[in-house]
């Protein structure tokens, strides 16, 4: 167990001389080992980040530190570190080195966090149970012998089972909070724009965030608002001011409104979730929390519109993986066409090649029209549902997953009932507004619950204080 229960606690205690930070680390490297079986990274900096432990603590002790020095950060591996592997967990980049950092990474190392490796993640981020990557498969450290969730499921198990203080994974239809939610930590997804997606390999560029994972309210808080803010590099990040999340997570007296969606509660919901849940909101209205019905009319149609307007938007970013410019290039073609095929035949895994294959259908002349354009209608539908919502409620309470983790193996045979995984979820991303899912309940079987909280767009502050509020007093 570590001596310490948040970063700023950690913080501290090295300031005090209580926690040495290279010991600290040596301790999480030691955990690495032991944890191998997980599969959690793919890789390990173990000699950058005892370096770098010394340095910081150095500069701890001069009084000449960043915000997070210390911090101790695992990264999912579709995240760009200069010199580093960047591989999507995928064989097409499986050689791969990125070439600068991207701009998330460079604001954490510019406050003194130190990278103790990369994470293994479903390929090219697509998947709900970290099965499609091809460095295997992660298990869930709560019960290995089931998934930990996805696409960021490396990033979850390494937090969950203690081996770094916060991890970074990637949000496009879920994959930060569901994974949070099968390994029982905190994951926050942040309004789409907050935070810049240079240095992020795309999946679905109009969806894709970067998010923190952490085993509390606070340390979320400190990560997220040291990543978010404009960026050049990024044309669609955005301006909007970044307020001082970690030091407003109290929300002293004032009682935001709380809106329960029965659309999130229906069929395919398992009941123990649902009593997880409902169990929480009952224990905020005996505190004095307004609980107020709403409704998102468009929810049943979000799965759909997810699955085609992300698959078109991965079968035009792929495009670039094929052989002539980035990773893996096969060795079995005697012409440009061929070698382009061939390369991405093998390069590329199954559920990518789905995808893409789903994406260009969907974009071809005759069908743009009947799916593409259709489900991009449906995403403003929802979106206009959630400026509904927003208008009588400050946050909306539901289940981050219809269920707890499920077995390694039991879904990869069928796409659908993996897609479904992600029917509360893909929502926010269609709408962009943030999410988090909190740990709040364990099933009969040991296995975490995660209940997810969702605001409008840029509202972070308030996201950040109901889960704070839940995590002291309800919890
Ligand atoms: N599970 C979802 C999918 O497979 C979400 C992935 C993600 O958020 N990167 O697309």
């Amino acid at each position: 167990m570590l001596p310490y229960k948040n970063f700023k606690e950690k913080l501290e205690k090295i300031k005090k001389g209580e926690v040495s930070l290279k010991e600290n680390v040596s301790f999480f490297l030691n955990e690495i080992e032991k944890n191998k079986h997980l599969n959690a990274f793919n890789f390990v900096f173990a000699d950058d980040a005892l370096n770098q432990a010394v340095k910081i603590e150095e500069k701890i002790n001069s009084g000449k530190h960043g915000k997070l020095a210390g911090l101790v950060v695992a990264v999912k591996d579709v995240l760009s570190i200069q010199g580093k592997p960047l591989t999507c967990s995928s064989n097409i980049l499986r050689d791969f080195k990125a070439l600068y950092n991207a701009t998330a990474i460079q604001r954490l190392l510019d406050e003194d966090i130190i990278i103790i490796g990369k994470t293994n993640c479903d390929e090219f981020a697509m998947g709900s149970s970290n099965e499609s990557s091809a460095f295997g498969s992660v298990l869930n450290p709560v019960d290995n012998t089931r998934v930990p969730g996805g696409s960021s499921g490396g990033s979850a198990a390494a937090v969950a089972a203690g081996l770094c203080d916060a991890a970074l994974g990637t949000d496009t239809g879920g994959s930060i909070r569901q994974p949070a939610s099968f390994c029982g930590i905190y994951g926050l997804k942040p309004t789409y724009s907050r935070v810049s997606r240079y240095g992020l390999s795309a999946y679905a560029s109009s969806f894709d965030t970067i998010g923190p994972f952490a085993n509390n309210t606070e340390d979320i808080a400190a990560v997220l608002e040291v990543m978010a803010g404009w960026d050049a590099n990024d044309s669609t990040s955005s301006k909007s001011a970044v307020p001082d999340l970690s030091g407003n997570l109290s929300m002293n007296g004032k009682k935001l409104r709380i809106g329960f969606a029965r659309e999130y509660f229906g069929d395919g919901l398992s009941t123990e979730v649902k009593k997880a849940i409902t169990g929480v909101m009952d224990k905020l209205k005996t505190s004095g929390f307004e609980i107020e019905e709403i409704s998102l009319p468009h929810s049943e149609y979000t799965i759909a519109a997810y699955y085609i307007l992300t698959t078109a938007e991965a079968s035009s970013n792929l495009a670039r993986y094929d052989g002539a410019r980035y990773g893996y290039r096969s060795d079995n073609s005697s012409s440009l066409l061929e070698m382009y095929k061939s390369s991405r035949s093998e390069g590329f895994g199954s559920e990518v090649k789905r995808r893409i294959m789903l994406g260009t259908y969907v974009l071809s002349a005759g069908y743009y029209d009947a799916y593409y354009r259709k489900a991009q209608k449906v995403r403003r539908f929802i979106k206009n549902d959630f400026d509904e919502a927003f208008k009588k409620v400050d946050i909306i309470l539901t289940p981050t997953s219809p269920s707890p983790a499920f077995k390694l193996g039991e879904k990869t045979s069928d796409p659908l009932e993996m897609y479904l995984m992600d029917i509360y979820t893909t929502s926010a991303n269609l709408a962009g507004i943030p999410g988090i899912s909190i740990p709040a309940a364990k099933s009969s079987e040991g296995l975490p619950i995660g209940l997810q909280l969702l605001a409008n767009q840029f509202n972070e502050s308030d996201l950040l204080k109901m889960s704070y509020y839940i995590q002291h007093n309800i919890l």
